[in-house]
């Protein structure tokens, strides 16, 4: 059955156009009726429900040991990434995801290329691995500022945004064939709602530290930055590596969406816990008549 979520999914071959993806839909059958504060309460309760089945299927993720799961998160700057992994993630068993922060690449990154520093920190059998942020920046911050390839040795231009959307395929492609599943999601706030963040940073003493000036400069290349999402969510959005969009100018409306999303893709492999051999079963028969008598 096709699922409300299914709209926020980006068709593999079509053209995303920024402008026509709402950034304060609220459309799934729960929260299309909703507004203001019935709205912020009924994502939070479907936050609260899906982080126990996010639990359960975790659980099962673990135990089964069949897959992995990589979880990548992209947005403009203050679109909720941090926000969002603390919400969505805190009923997770700490033992069996990690989150990577990327940031700019270190000298010693800058000597590789530019998917070494990423295939460090996949996710093994079993495991969910968070990328807040990831390769893609190579193709987004990297195409707005592309002075940072020429500390690479390398030349800004069509063809190599090209190969690096190829490269991103083909990488992700040998994930998923060796049992990764990746799940990409776009947070998308309006340049309104990042004002307004940004703004609530200054304001509140407790945000201070939140800020930085590089916000303020990165929020001038807005429209570059949309155009580069734009070319890298159509060129990167295959059946197996999924990009979603999330509207996230309710930061309560994207947890619900995404913890709603990310369920439903563990659910959906259908997983079993291991069935005990026949050895094993004797194994623990003989262990219970030990410990009874
Ligand atoms: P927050 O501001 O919420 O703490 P953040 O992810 O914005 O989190 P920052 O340290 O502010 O963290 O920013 C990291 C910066 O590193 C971002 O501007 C990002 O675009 C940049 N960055 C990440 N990957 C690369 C890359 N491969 N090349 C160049 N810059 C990158
Ligand atoms: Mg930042």
């Amino acid at each position: 059955m096709p699922k409300d979520t299914d709209q926020l999914r980006v068709r593999p071959h079509t053209k995303v156009h920024l402008h026509d993806w709402e950034t304060a839909w609220a459309g799934t059958k729960e929260l299309r009726h909703l507004k203001g504060d019935q709205l912020k309460q009924e994502a939070h309760e479907i936050l609260q429900r899906n982080l126990q089945r996010l639990s359960q299927a975790q659980d099962l993720l673990w135990a089964s040991d069949q897959y992995a799961l990589l979880f990548v998160l992209q947005g403009m700057d203050a679109a909720g990434k941090d926000g969002l992994i603390k919400h969505v993630m805190s009923g997770l068993n700490p033992q069996g995801c990690e989150v990577s922060s990327f940031k700019q690449p270190t000298g010693e990154e800058l000597q590789h290329s530019f998917l070494w520093r990423y295939g460090r920190r996949l996710p093994a059998r079993g495991r969910i691995g968070i990328f807040n942020r990831s390769y893609y920046e190579d193709v987004l911050v990297v195409r707005v500022h592309p002075e940072w390839l020429e500390k690479q040795h390398l030349k800004p231009g069509h063809s190599l945004w090209r190969r690096r959307y190829d490269d991103i395929n083909n990488f992700e492609r040998h994930l998923t064939q060796n049992r990764t599943v990746i799940l990409k999601f776009f947070l998308h706030v309006s340049r309104k709602e990042q004002k307004r963040r940004l703004l609530a940073r200054l304001d509140d003493a407790q945000k201070h530290w939140k800020f930085s000036a590089s916000d303020l400069a990165e929020r001038a290349y807005w429209n570059d930055y949309v155009d580069a999402f734009e070319d890298a969510l159509s060129a990167t959005s295959t059946k197996h590596a999924p990009w979603y969009i999330i509207p996230a100018d309710d930061k309560w409306v994207a947890r619900a969406l995404v913890s709603e999303i990310l369920t439903d893709a563990i659910r959906d492999l259908r997983l079993e816990y291991p069935q005990p051999t026949q050895e094993q079963l004797a194994a623990i028969r003989k262990a219970k008549r030990l410990l009874e008598v």
